[in-house]
């Protein structure tokens, strides 16, 4: 098929050169495009196995960035992205027709282990999947306990390497994703050797908190030495993400405000000093949805699809939700909801005043999430303080989710940090209005009264309940203006987060870090 349409755009242009007299010209820009070629290095993906929102990424950005292509690049017709994961015993090895692709072994002070690759293809990306003693088909994709979670993601990012080397298979660009496989680009940099010496590296910061402590012996078993530089904090110099951040030559955060925020006391987990030594490195490209599988109009999840120019439709999806969870219907009374990890990250704790605060209003709310046994249980109880208007759903339900999306009035989303977030976007194409606080993704994905931004939700500045209740409150005075309401929800719907977006602006990252290794290395 991709040979057939390339067949066909070369044949417009060459007839196009023909009646202009290029065709030798032309003939050598054609022959000498070549694919960038891009290895994406992640700990989960989608459809393999999704535990947080990097296996949603994963999951998509090597497709999207598969699709791109580049009549505009004299260099470059498109982008050869592949993909590889370890192959957790959550994947279904019966799921995927696999090919065996390599084994070879991995040296560690303990003797070498073993190491072998298996390779599928999945909406059209290659995959490749990496087994090993390390990477144990009982354990979960994280185990919480540092040293098996340290050795089974320091193996694979170092498997990953070699792996690429026997295959025979040279990548323009490395793409590391949190501290898992961080230690692929430090191993990258300091054993740079003629065969990755045209590499580039990114690092995606999806989550900066979770910085690979406690597995420094996990290290030194690989024989990866730490970083003694003055600039890195000591405490941090023998951890996979901050020798990630020292050693890549891009650090993209996931949206641009979490890329200033990463900066601060506040947010820079004790990095924010030697971050701001990177400071020329740091980008922010935020994450899309898939908008495919999130889409109101096909959703069959739903009671009704509708699309932004039949928004009365989604009236029915309310009511059923209604329904579903036992309150009466009545249209007037704004449903809000929460779709959440309980964690304290989320801001979950800060309900029980908001509500207590909101008490005097009409109002229902629906929250669905799972996480802390604690926070369960404090939002559990809130069920017998406002037993006509506060339901919970203590599990981890997709469907559910899209039906709450597609019928609730507004999501409430008091995150104290927020990297990217994608509950957010999803809302939006939903029609659900946002009621956020102003961090992060946030920020640069909800516009509350912006200069030449069309108005898409309600932030709030401070983590606190009283500032969420003045948030909410605006919200609740928009939704009684049917037409104000009505447009925020066109709005948001008309919104762009699509991969395609994303993928855009990876590329001419990719693009950038070529050109410049390019220019490093005819001039040294
Ligand atoms: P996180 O920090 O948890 O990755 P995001 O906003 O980036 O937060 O992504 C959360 C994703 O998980 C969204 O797709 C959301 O719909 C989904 N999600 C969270 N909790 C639940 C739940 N209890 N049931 C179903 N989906 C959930």
């Amino acid at each position: 098929m991709e040979k057939l349409r390339i067949d066909g755009i070369i044949r417009k242009i060459t007839k196009v050169a023909e009646q202009l007299q290029i065709i030798p010209i032309l003939r050598f820009n054609i022959m000498s495009k070549t694919r960038l070629k891009v290895l994406f290095l992640a700990a989960e993906a989608e459809p393999f196995v999704k535990i947080g929102g990097l296996g949603d990424i994963a999951g998509s950005l090597p497709q999207a960035l598969r699709a791109l292509t580049f009549e505009d690049r004299q260099k470059y017709s498109d982008i050869d992205a592949r993909l590889v994961i370890p192959f957790h015993g959550a994947i279904q090895r019966q799921a995927y027709p696999l090919r065996n692709e390599a084994v070879f072994d991995i040296p560690t002070s303990e003797g070498s282990i073993q190491a072998e690759v298996l390779s599928t293809i999945v909406n059209g990306v290659p995959v490749y999947l990496i087994c090993g003693e390390p990477i144990s088909r009982d354990a979960p994709v994280y185990s919480g306990d540092k040293l098996a979670d340290g050795n089974k993601f320091t193996f694979f990012s170092l498997a990953a390497l070699q792996m690429a080397k026997v295959l025979k298979w040279r990548p323009d660009i490395i793409h590391a994703n949190d501290w898992h496989t961080a230690i692929a680009l430090y191993a990258l940099k300091i054993y740079a050797d003629a065969f990755y010496n045209k590499t580039s590296s990114v690092l995606s910061l999806h989550n900066l908190p979770f910085l690979g402590e406690g597995t420094s012996k996990i290290l030194a078993k690989y024989g990866i030495p730490p970083l003694e530089i003055p600039e890195m904090p000591e405490w941090a110099r023998h951890m996979p993400l901050p020798l990630g951040l020292w050693s890549t030559d891009s650090i993209v955060a996931v949206s641009p405000t979490y890329a200033k925020e990463i900066l601060t006391p506040e947010f820079g987990s004790g990095l924010n000093n030697f971050l701001k030594t990177r400071q020329d490195a740091i980008s922010g490209i935020l994450n899309g949805i898939n908008i495919d599988r999130w889409n109101p109009a096909r959703d069959p999840a739903l009671e009704a699809n509708f699309n932004k120019d039949t928004l009365e439709i989604r009236q029915d999806n309310k009511t059923a939700l209604l329904r579903e969870f036992n309150f009466s219907p009545d249209p007037a009374i704004p449903l809000l909801a929460m779709v959440t990890r309980f964690d304290n990250q989320k801001g979950v704790d800060l309900l029980p005043e908001a509500l207590h605060l909101l008490s005097h209003l009409p109002w229902r709310l629906i929250i669905l999430g799972t996480g802390l046994p604690d926070l369960e249980r404090t939002i559990q109880q809130l069920e017998s303080v406002y037993p006509s208007r506060f339901r919970a759903a203590i599990r981890f339900d997709d469907q559910l989710s899209r039906r709450i999306y597609a019928g609730a009035d507004m999501l409430l989303i008091p995150s104290r940090y927020e990297p990217c977030g994608l509950t957010q976007m999803i809302a939006m194409r939903y029609g659900c209005i946002p009621v956020a606080r102003a961090t992060g993704g946030l920020v640069d994905t909800i516009f509350d009264n912006i200069p030449d931004k069309p108005n898409t939700g309600f932030l709030f500045n401070q983590a606190n309940a009283s500032q969420m209740v003045d948030a909410i409150q605006r919200a609740m005075q928009a939704f009684s203006e049917k037409d104000n309401w009505r447009t925020i929800q066109r709005n948001g719907m008309s919104q762009d987060f699509s991969w395609e977006r994303s993928a855009k602006q990876y590329a001419d990252l990719y693009f950038s870090l070529c050109d410049r290794k390019r220019v490093k290395l005819i001039t040294p």
